[in-house]
């Protein structure tokens, strides 16, 4: 059954056909977003039959493009904890924490690559290209070993320790660009010229989106269809944001939710704040953030190609974009490592510490349900060990 019907650009409209090897609109740049025959899914399986096939995140495929094989390395499928003794010290009920870094190569990034990597095979590509603070880099080397694909990773000099050697040790090409991701994206541009290599930048390519609408999906089947009121994500460029807001409008549109659509609130470092910035202005574009300064490498991202879509899910969805310091982040990561087992990445306790200013402000009520996405785990940022030293 053909359910998928191509790419739409989420800025201008255009439609993009399924099999086209074009990443963005060719019109205006903006970010292709997958469609499907909503209707036609509704009449043709039933919202058991979509929870109830397979493991990770190709069970969900009535939802994605259909490819001709399934590149997995076993990612999706991630456990959904409830975090009751942060419940008791935040005085929220029910809390729970989606806890991505239980993914290949140890981050949410795996479910986007899953995707994107197998839509390069399908597409004949021999090399594929990234920019990438971290996460996003590893997983397309990882994928990339699988499969056999060429891939090149160009990786700011402030990422962290290791991340280097870990891509190099897949087997990818990595470049090392001095600057932030603006700048390796930038020199990314520069050696493409004449190369047949695809791009897998942030909305520089559909399926990334596509793989991670999932998290939503096994949310949806973990809660038992009791969608949650708030779901707290850490952003840098977009796409998990984007991904979560566009499943759930799916899941709707198809008839599968209970009750309403959960609030997206997105948290980001105070020291790199575009999407809070535009948020609290009322304004529907992002401004590039001039001087981004966070350890929390994976929100160190000064805007991005899907800025409408973002602004677009907090206000679509009753949501808020939050700011908090450094600081706040390193506290909240040693209350969460210590209450609930789960080591998280700055980004990952990033969540938890946006919680708290919203609970303080009165925007998250002591009653709903909440989920913190914990998007990847701590053990590539070796300072989060620093308060711990004796
Ligand atoms: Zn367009």
């Amino acid at each position: 059954m053909r359910f998928f019907e191509g790419y739409r650009c989420g800025n201008c409209e255009r439609d993009i056909p399924g099999n086209s090897i074009a990443g963005e609109c060719p019109s205006c740049h903006g970010p292709l977003l997958g469609r499907y025959d909503l209707p036609l899914i509704a009449s043709s399986i039933t919202r058991d039959e979509f929870y109830a096939c397979g493991q990770g995140i190709w069970r969900f495929r009535p939802l994605l493009p259909p490819f001709t094989r399934e590149l997995s390395l076993g990612e999706g499928n991630t456990p959904l904890l409830r975090a009751e003794r942060l419940e008791k010290e935040t005085g929220i009920e029910r809390l729970f924490i989606k806890d991505e870094s239980a993914n290949p190569t140890g981050s949410f990034k795996a479910r986007g690559m899953a995707a994107a990597v197998t839509r390069v095979l399908d597409l004949g590509a021999k090399a594929a290209f990234v920019p990438s603070a971290g996460n996003a880099g590893l997983a397309l080397a990882a994928y990339g070993a699988s499969a056999g694909l060429e891939t090149k990773i160009y990786i700011p000099s402030v990422t962290p320790d290791g991340v280097a050697e870990e891509c190099r040790a897949y087997g990818a090409k990595v470049v090392v660009v001095e600057g932030i991701l603006p700048d390796a994206a930038k020199k990314m541009g520069e050696d493409l010229k004449g190369s047949d290599g695809i791009v897998l930048s942030t909305f520089r390519e559909p399926c990334r989106v596509e793989g991670k609408k999932t998290i939503a999906f096994e949310l949806e089947a973990q809660l038992g269809y009791k969608s949650p009121d708030w779901i707290i994500f850490p952003t840098g460029g977009g796409t998990g944001i984007v991904a979560i807001w566009k499943a759930y409008r799916e899941l709707e549109q198809l008839g599968w939710l209970d009750g309403k659509r959960p609030a997206m609130a997105v948290v980001q470092s105070s020291g790199c704040a575009p999407v809070v910035k535009a948020f609290e202005n009322g304004e529907e574009t992002m401004k590039v953030w001039d001087f981004p300064e966070t350890s929390a490498a994976g929100i160190r991202v000064p805007g991005s190609r899907a800025d409408r879509q973002i602004l677009e899910a907090l206000r679509d969805t009753g949501g808020v974009a939050v700011a908090v310091d450094d600081q706040e982040i390193m506290m909240a990561a040693g209350e969460m490592t210590s209450l609930t087992g789960v080591f998280p990445s700055p980004e990952g306790a990033a969540t938890l510490a946006g919680l708290r200013a919203l609970i303080q402000k009165g925007t998250i009520d002591r009653s709903e349900r909440v989920v913190l996405v914990n998007t990847a785990g701590w053990s590539r940022y070796r300072f989060m060990l620093d308060p711990f030293r004796e």
